[in-house]
């Protein structure tokens, strides 16, 4: 891959470019892109940027000028598999072109800023990020008016197993047991050839990949496992990885959702995040403490677990997401942490001996977050933990989703709601606020879309569930 603008230039010239595709992120976590014929790339561009009308862009609407520029990041340079004309994709981050200063609330800068306030700090220079994302592949998807209460139909070919319906000339034979263990070859999966597919295909677009699997779920739900990265670098394999699997989908004739909990009574889709602070070289988070962690570490997971009913307000941040964050289908629902407890939402996986690779996975996020804000927002509250040594309390070794009532009753838990998780953001931000990684203008911003686009429109729907309870009244 390209490191250098003059290698891009190179990769250009030798590969017959003729197509530049500019890519930046919006700020609920979309990418949107601009394409440049070559002639209008060279070196300056990755220094000065190239214009482009940021005026109808989600979120960023209260810039009064409407003229932005984005800046291509030459590291995130590669040849898109799904264009037929030769072209070039590039990740862009945004600056104001009054100021030339970062745009604040570009997503990518956050990102970056996140970083240099770590280093900052001087308790790391490095935070390596390892998302999981999971998804469904769907034949289709009929959805109906969103603007009543509408129906929605999911068709698969493993059929709705578990929901109790089939279809008419669908997989009959060979359907996954629901909760009887996932992966079981094919004929049962069907689904082989398609994530082989795109994990390769992820590969050229410059994605560290390792595996990939059927997921719990029926309905083709899956998850390629990438090599963790770099903060920045790990969210741009997220944006990649998301592409990749919906275009790779669309090509079979399915659909990819990463929406958090499409199918009512089965697992949801996950983004646990596997993360580790380093400094110099050396890994921070290992130590002789519990599961052999550092009392550094100690304090990423109290400054993560104190911060968390705030910090789901990025990580999981769409109404849909709280479904998913209910007992019994393996997402967390409790503020604990635990070695190898799955049910815990700060879990520290058995790692071996190399303290390389200790590091601890949060399990609450989703992949309906932008993956910028959410891994910010987490290290945020980590290094909020180390400053304040802030004490996460005793591990949770046993199976939350067993404990009683009692016992139950002291774990603090998950938000239960999108409205829940704004109104903790809304009270407890400062902690985002520190070396202006996120403004209040950011924040602010932030609450108000998701309230006024997402939270209060569901809320005040007559919901399809109302009618099975209500009709017959
Ligand atoms: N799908 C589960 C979740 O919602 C995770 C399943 C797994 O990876 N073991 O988090
Ligand atoms: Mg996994
Ligand atoms: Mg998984
Ligand atoms: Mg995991």
């Amino acid at each position: 891959m390209a490191q250098t603008p003059q290698e891009v230039l190179q990769m250009i010239k030798e590969q017959n470019i003729q197509i530049i595709d500019l890519k930046f992120i919006d700020m609920p976590g979309i990418w949107q892109h601009c394409s440049f014929h070559v002639s209008l790339i060279d070196e300056d561009v990755f220094t000065d940027g190239i214009a482009f009308d940021g005026s109808s862009v989600r979120g960023w609407k209260a810039i009064n000028n409407s003229d932005m520029t984005m800046v291509p990041d030459p590291t995130t340079a590669w040849i898109d598999p799904f264009m037929e004309e030769p072209t070039l994709s590039m990740i862009c981050s945004i600056k104001e072109p009054r100021t030339g200063q970062p745009y604040e609330r570009c997503p990518r800068v956050v990102a970056n800023k996140a970083i240099e306030y770590l280093t900052s700090t001087g308790i790391g220079d490095t935070a390596f990020f390892g998302p999981e994302p999971e998804f469904f592949i769907f034949d289709s998807v009929a959805y109906q008016s969103s603007m009543n209460t509408g129906y929605y139909k999911v068709d698969s070919s493993e059929g709705l197993w578990n929901m109790g319906r089939e279809e008419p000339g669908g997989n009959l034979g060979y359907k996954l047991r629901n909760k009887q263990g996932y992966f079981p070859v094919a004929p049962l999966d069907t689904y082989q050839d398609i994530r082989t597919e795109m994990l390769l295909t992820m590969a050229k677009c410059g994605v560290p990949i390792e595996k990939h699997h059927h997921e719990v779920a029926t309905g083709g739900q899956a998850e390629l496992g990438i090599k963790f990265s770099t903060l920045v670098a790990a969210a741009d394999s997220v944006m990649t990885y998301k592409y990749v699997c919906k275009n790779v989908g669309r090509k079979y004739g399915k659909t990819v959702t990463f929406m958090p909990k499409p199918l009512f009574g089965d697992n949801g889709t996950g983004m646990h995040t596997h993360q580790s602070v380093w400094k110099d070289g050396q890994p921070t988070f290992a130590g002789d403490q519990y599961a052999g962690l550092s009392q550094t570490a100690l304090y990423y997971i109290g400054g993560l677990l104190k911060h968390a009913p705030a910090v789901l307000a990025l990580t999981n941040p769409s109404t849909n997401s709280f479904k998913r964050l209910v007992p019994g289908f393996e997402a967390p629902v409790n503020l604990a942490y635990s070695q190898g407890n799955r049910s815990a939402s700060v879990r520290i996986p058995l790692s071996g001996p190399n303290p390389k690779a200790k590091r601890l996975e949060f399990r609450c996020p989703d992949p309906s977050c932008n993956p910028y804000l959410a891994f910010a927002a987490m290290l945020m509250a980590g290094i909020d933990g180390i400053k304040n040594q802030i004490h996460p309390g005793e591990a949770l070794d046993v199976d939350i989703y067993e404990l009683s009532p009692e016992e139950l009753a002291k774990v603090p838990s998950t938000p239960g709601s999108l409205m829940e998780a704004l109104s903790n953001l809304e009270k407890d931000h400062d902690f985002l606020l520190a070396g202006d990684v996120f403004t209040e203008d950011f924040i602010q911003t932030w609450i108000s879309y998701k309230l006024d686009n997402e939270a209060l429109p569901v809320n005040i729907r007559p919901h399809p569930y109302e009618f099975e309870l209500y009709y017959d009244i």
